[in-house]
């Protein structure tokens, strides 16, 4: 499995997102691995892909920032010291005068009340914790353009989490982290290359793996093989954990099923989603136009987040079906195979969510441990410990010999 985490991870994937294919690229990869364990085409007798089409910003090439003061110039590292807000427009501006907006210059711009805007161009910069206090019900930026910035800086004082958009603003935005921000800081210039890709192609990965004794009948495996991508060409999201993990165990169950160790009750689906990074765009495809009836899916088992596992597992939508969580519980207690299976209600963190609001019966596993790399850079190939990934691995095993 570190195998399939260090391929997926590597530069050549380039974070699983829009630019530089990568989303293609891993799409190829996993259905060369279904091919290669055997599996048959999902979808028509001689396709894997679902296809479709979404809109999806992007950063392909230059993300510069440079805070200058007084004294120096300080270039901020991307992904690290800043990363650009999913929604961000592109522009290359210079010398922006700053104008630091604290809780009643901000109150002041949302409610449209007079306030003292610098002359000429400026960036607007505020703290992410003076935004929480306003509870904005539209899009944030949106209420801030109204004060004419030429930019927004967001000091952000938690991690930088980044995600993807699917359109964008007129201007730059980025989010800085508060230990890279230079207070003394007067000017700053940027240099932002976006383009927002409308009705971008990209693709599911469906695999078969036929059961003479039901063969209409179905268990479906799955798991999002897309991640963030780059932003820009210094910063790529790997996601390891997130979900190279999970795409490694969607492999290893088809090998171990195809290699006749295991001979299932039910047809086998084995589906890579795509997009889910997006906003769960590829499974609610597949919910909208399924190849195959949901009402014919028994049950289907997601996995995201699958590289750690040494605190156990949850299982998302636990608490809703019940009977199936107290035989997964049964099973890992006879086994020994992780420290616990927690439960939990539904939950439209992942790519099982569309499938239970069509009334599959669904779980979604995630593994627990202390990990703190999320939808950041810092998500490589060799962080996750891979502590549950076996247990994890049997146990879905033998639950689904259960069902
Ligand atoms: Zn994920």
């Amino acid at each position: 499995m570190r195998k399939t985490i260090d391929t997926l991870c590597s530069k050549y994937f380039a974070g699983r997102g829009y630019i530089d294919s990568g989303d293609t690229r891993a799409a190829k990869y996993i259905m060369r691995q279904f091919i290669k364990a055997g599996l048959k085409p999902g979808v028509k007798s001689q396709y894997f892909t679902q296809s479709f089409q979404m809109d999806v910003n992007t950063f392909p090439g230059k993300t510069d920032v440079i805070l200058q003061s007084k004294t120096s110039n300080k270039t901020l590292k991307p992904g690290a010291d800043f990363i650009v807000a999913p929604n961000s427009g592109g522009g290359n501006l210079l010398n922006l005068k700053l104008f630091y907006a604290d809780s009643i210059i901000f109150s002041k711009i949302i409610n449209n009340k007079k306030v003292k805007f610098p002359k000429g161009k400026f960036a607007l910069v505020f703290e992410s914790d003076v935004l929480a206090k306003f509870k904005l019900k539209g899009n944030l930026p949106e209420e801030l353009i109204k004060g004419k910035a030429s930019a927004i800086i967001e000091i952000k004082s938690g991690r930088l989490v980044w995600s993807v958009a699917h359109e964008n603003l007129k201007i730059p935005y980025i989010e800085v982290a508060k230990n890279a921000f230079d207070k003394n800081a007067k000017t700053f210039s940027i240099n932002i290359d976006q383009k927002l890709l409308e009705a971008y192609e990209t693709q599911n990965i469906i695999g078969k793996y036929r059961s003479p004794k039901n063969p209409d009948s179905f268990i479906v495996f799955s798991a999002h093989y897309d991640h963030l991508g780059k932003m820009g060409n210094d910063a790529m999201f790997p996601g390891a954990n997130d979900n190279a993990g999970g795409i490694a165990m969607l492999l290893d169950l088809a090998r171990t099923y195809t290699s006749g160790k295991d001979t299932p009750k039910y047809s086998l689906l084995f589906i890579a989603f795509a997009a889910e990074e997006a906003g769960l765009i590829g499974s609610r495809y597949y919910t909208e136009v399924p190849v195959y009836p949901l009402e014919n899916i028994k049950f289907l088992i997601n996995m995201d987040l699958m590289g750690n596992g040494q605190d156990g597992m949850m299982a998302v939508n636990g608490s809703v079906f019940t009977k199936e969580y107290e035989k997964l519980v049964s099973i890992n207690k006879k086994n020994n195979y992780l420290k616990e299976i927690k439960a939990r209600g539904k939950a439209a963190n992942s790519d099982h969510y569309w499938f239970t609001e069509n009334g599959v019966h669904a779980f979604f596993f995630y593994l627990l441990g202390d990990y703190p790399y999320y939808h950041d850079i810092y998500d490589t190939a060799e962080k996750p410990t891979l502590k549950g990934y076996n247990g994890a691995f049997k146990l879905i095993r033998d639950f689904v010999k259960a069902l």
